[in-house]
């Protein structure tokens, strides 16, 4: 059977999903969970688009050792530089360089003609490979380019060194007969094809990105692009997790395997869901919380006779877990370390300590403590920015005929603040107060709430929106008390504030 080269790509087009950025270390963080997963390729990011994301880049390929580090790079010089820089201490290091080639973008993007882009393409290629042994090329907006003119450019850029060429649906725009005919077509007309692996990048504007890309398997590519949960610009890209399954699922349909460790799906899909802020509907095929969870009373009754029945994949084969009641007050360091790994996180020994003391302090309030409510932990309260600006209390005074009112004690380097203030609600009280301390006006344009888990003690999460001047940022706080965490994600706003202000 033929082996499909798994290219992940949520660090990169993932990324580029609005409201979807990632720190450094939480990048970090989702590449060792990749890693675990056995993708072969992590795309780290675009390194030429910011210094953090060159950093991310560099320390990815630094840590990560297994799969292969790619770099995205346009078809210039310095972003090829940029890029190397950033992965040239990776084991196993590729460039990726991109160049529209179809009429649209041509001509009103790019403002070239077809020879300079061909000649652009070959000396981007050509001056990759004098870094790096792996070089991928994509002729951008592929579906819409001209068949001959992509198999002249694919041919060209493999003569040049490129050892492989990914075929992108830029746009979602192709349709799965389409962009097999194209996979087909460019197999049976390059004459040097056989030189480079084939790869395909499907976007999903037309719910298509799965069909599309499984259409690209079916008719010869070696690899495949995707991103967890099907994350990425705009509708989104190929879901790794669909890819995958489908597969491994109808392997005798593809004759085609992959490396991925399944059992890593559900996991790695919670990280990314979590770290990134975007939740993944409950209907969502493989990882979605009902993917495998049966109502009607004739299905199960078929499943408890015989799972086969109801069931096309076992729910343990790709790592689903039911939550339930997992720590309590008396759970111990083995137990909480044993439930982190469950959940996808390696923290450092450090990062290990602080987190379990902040889950004793929850297990104090709270008798049962769900893997949401760590997840809230580890998200809300370690992965950030540094706290120039530390919650320390709040007392609010609120009621039916009373002007609420909140007051807030703020640490900062050391000093104690505190102040009061009024507002139209507790909350809005709070914010004012907060705004008063820290001498930033916040306006909120997005907020809302959620129990993470059941019951009255529940962790309440809030995320909210706030714009200061001209800069829209999110927030995120969690605790049992809606107020306090209310608080909190808007300190976790300020803080990332002054953290993107100072970096520039
Ligand atoms: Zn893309």
């Amino acid at each position: 059977m033929r082996k499909i080269i798994i290219f992940d790509t949520t660090l990169r087009d993932g990324e580029q999903a609005p409201g979807a950025s990632l720190g450094i270390r939480e990048k970090l963080e989702v590449a060792r969970q990749l890693q675990r997963l056995n993708v072969d390729v992590i795309e780290a990011g675009f390194p030429i688009s910011s210094e953090s994301d060159f950093k991310a880049v560099r320390l990815i390929a630094e840590e990560v050792k297994k799969p292969l580090i790619c770099a995205l790079a346009r078809a210039k010089k310095e972003d090829i530089d940029v890029a190397y820089e950033s992965i040239k201490k990776a084991k196993r290091p590729r460039i990726h360089v991109f160049l529209a080639t179809s009429n649209i973008h041509m001509r009103y993007k790019l403002k070239k003609a077809k020879s300079e882009i061909l000649k652009l393409a070959i000396e981007s290629v050509r001056y990759a490979r004098r870094k790096v042994k792996d070089v991928e090329f994509s002729p951008e907006d592929a579906s819409r380019t001209d068949r001959r003119f992509l198999a002249k450019i694919v041919e060209a850029v493999i003569d040049a060194g490129a050892t492989t060429v990914n075929i992108p649906d830029t746009v979602g725009y192709a349709t799965p007969k389409d962009f097999g005919e194209l996979i087909r077509y460019l197999k049976e007309n390059v004459p040097n094809i056989k030189k480079a692996k084939i790869s395909a990048h499907c976007h999903d504007d037309l719910g298509m990105a799965t069909a599309n890309s499984l259409a690209a398997v079916e008719n010869g590519a070696d690899q495949v692009e995707c991103t967890i949960n099907g994350i990425g610009e705009r509708a989104g890209s190929a879901p790794l997790e669909e890819i995958v399954m489908a597969i491994e699922t109808r392997s005798d349909y593809y004759k085609a395997h992959t490396s991925i460790k399944t059992k890593e799906l559900y996991k790695t899909s919670r990280l990314v869901s979590h770290l990134m802020g975007i939740k993944v509907q409950p209907n969502k095929a493989i990882v979605g919380k009902n993917a495998f969870r049966h109502e009607s009373g004739i299905h199960q009754d078929g499943l408890l006779k015989e799972k086969t029945t109801y069931e096309i994949m076992k729910p343990e084969d790709v790592g689903f877990t039911e939550y339930g009641l997992v720590l309590g007050r008396h759970s111990g360091r083995h137990a909480f370390k044993e439930r982190l790994k469950k959940l996808g996180y390696n923290l450092s020994r450090i990062d290990i300590e602080k987190a379990f003391g902040l889950f004793k302090q929850l297990s104090e309030k709270k008798k049962e403590v769900y893997d949401e409510d760590l997840e809230a932990i580890i998200e809300g309260q370690m992965f950030q920015v540094p706290e120039v600006w530390v919650f320390k209390s709040i007392q609010v005074l609120s009621g039916t005929n009373i002007m609420p009112t909140t007051t807030v004690k703020l640490e900062s380097r050391g000093k104690i603040y505190e102040t009061s203030a009024s507002g139209d609600g507790p909350v809005d009280a709070c914010y004012r107060a907060i705004d008063k301390i820290v001498k930033i006006k916040g306006q909120l344009l997005d907020y809302s709430i959620e129990s993470l888990t059941k019951g009255k003690d529940a962790m309440g999460e809030v995320k909210i929106k706030v714009k200061f001047k001209d800069r829209e940022i999110s927030g995120r706080g969690s605790s049992t008390d809606i107020v306090e965490a209310s608080a909190l994600a808007y300190i976790n706003a300020i803080n990332k504030l002054i953290f993107k202000t100072r970096k520039k």
